[in-house]
């Protein structure tokens, strides 16, 4: 007889052990299914997250789970200009997430949940209970490697591996890597554009100590691995790698339903990344924990009605700035290098100094607008981007 349960949540890390954590809240049984051996790991995150963001998933991190708190300045490069933003408002930290995703296991088995490693979901299938019964008689099956558990509510945790068996046009390939290095500040986080290098994305560094962080690109058809190296010789002095991570980012928005029939989609399986920075931690998040309360508010009323909760009010917080991000996008893919080194040196220190101290990290396409709508003259904007960039300014 295969295990029930009443919820089976596909995938260990942050949305879905959140969801996990809000269903198991309310004495439901739940198991976290996740494939890898150990919760965290391997890491593919630069971990870079705003302490109000952390705040709203219910989980302050441990003093071990954030490698650096001293975030201070993010320096933005063009091909050849610069310019640096005060981060310290936003109060960003760099999180270890193979040491966060485990205090939120912790978290969610503390509650009630099951969480076991090593446990791949492979398939699922809908089976009804009697020959003529109703679909909410229905339940599901999932075949896993440790065989057959059922269940009657299903949640895809499964991160982006989930997501490009839809639609493979919306990823960019990225590496990142563990450097060690004299040219990692403490306190900076770089940002690089360069269209030819980088096409559609940028090349970064994460600090996450003085003289190590995370150093990575993404971008279309690039050789991320090649284009890394480059990066990183571009800086003139010595490095060493010690750890290097390939996976892809999801820069396309999210899908248009998350719910569908008796099961829920969460996280970068729902495409909930930011379409500018593919930044998920926050937005994932959020999506893990609002699914997990719709959920079961949904099977306490007996309503399945509810679960649809959970799409509607992911919506109402993020889809007026996705919306916004996915222009931007748009507008950002549109640029030549002379144009972003046009916007970097139009750009007036009064603006630097208003966006640090008014910039919000977790919904940053205001500032990034405000950057596009005073460093590009209205006859630019009319000739290259049409509609575009008229939209975002009347957003
Ligand atoms: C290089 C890189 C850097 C990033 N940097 C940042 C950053 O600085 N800040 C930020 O906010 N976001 C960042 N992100 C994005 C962030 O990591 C993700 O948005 C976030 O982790 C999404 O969480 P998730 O739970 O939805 O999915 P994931 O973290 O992708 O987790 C999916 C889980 O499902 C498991 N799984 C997959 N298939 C199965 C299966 N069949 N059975 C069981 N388990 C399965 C996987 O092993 C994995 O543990 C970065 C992403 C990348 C790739």
């Amino acid at each position: 007889m295969a295990d029930y349960y009443d919820i089976i949540v596909a995938g260990g890390s942050i949305s879905g052990l959140l969801a996990a954590r809000e269903a198991a809240a309310t004495g439901l049984s739940v198991v976290v299914l996740e494939e890898d051996t150990e919760i965290g790991t391997p890491e593919h995150c630069g971990g870079l997250v705003s302490i109000n963001g952390i705040k709203n998933l219910g989980i302050m991190p441990s003093s071990n789970a954030i490698e650096n708190n001293s975030i201070k300045y993010a320096k933005i490069f063009s091909p050849s200009k610069s310019f640096e933003l005060n981060a310290e408002k936003q109060k960003v930290v760099v999180l270890d997430r193979r040491t966060f995703d485990k205090q939120i296991a912790f978290q969610a088995q503390k509650i009630g949940a099951e969480i076991r490693t090593k446990c791949s979901m492979h398939s699922i299938s809908k089976r009804n209970n009697t020959d003529n019964s109703n679909s909410d008689n229905s339940y599901y099956i999932i075949k896993t490697s440790e065989g057959l558990l059922t269940c009657n509510y299903f949640i895809d945790a499964r991160g982006i591996g989930s997501l490009i068996k839809h639609n493979r046009q919306g990823l960019l390939q990225s590496a990142q890597y563990e450097v060690y290095a004299s040219w990692i500040d403490r306190n900076t986080i770089e940002i690089s554009f360069d269209r030819e290098r980088y096409p559609g994305f940028f090349a970064w560094i994460i600090p996450t100590g003085s003289g190590k962080g995370k150093v990575g690109v993404a971008g279309r058809s690039i050789n991320a691995a090649n284009s890394l190296k480059s990066y990183m010789e571009g800086k003139g002095e010595k490095y060493s790698v010690v750890r290097k991570v390939y996976a892809p980012i999801w820069i396309m928005g999210p899908l248009e339903h998350f719910v569908i029939d008796r099961s829920m989609v969460i996280g970068d399986a729902a495409g909930q990344t930011k379409p500018t920075t593919a930044g998920g931690i926050y937005t994932c998040g959020i999506g893990g924990i609002l699914a997990g309360k719709a959920l079961t508010k949904s099977i306490e009323k007996n309503d399945r009605n509810l679960m649809y909760y959970y799409e509607r009010k992911w919506f109402s917080i993020f889809k007026s700035e996705f919306d916004k991000m996915l222009i931007l996008r748009k507008v950002l893919e549109r640029l030549d290098n002379r144009a972003i080194d046009k916007i970097l040196s139009t750009i007036s220190q009064g603006e630097i100094d208003d966006i640090s101290k008014t910039g919000d990290f977790d919904f940053h396409s205001t500032a990034l607008s405000r950057i596009l709508h005073s460093t590009i003259s209205l006859k630019i904007a009319k000739t290259i981007f049409d509609n575009e960039i008229r939209r975002l300014i009347n957003f």
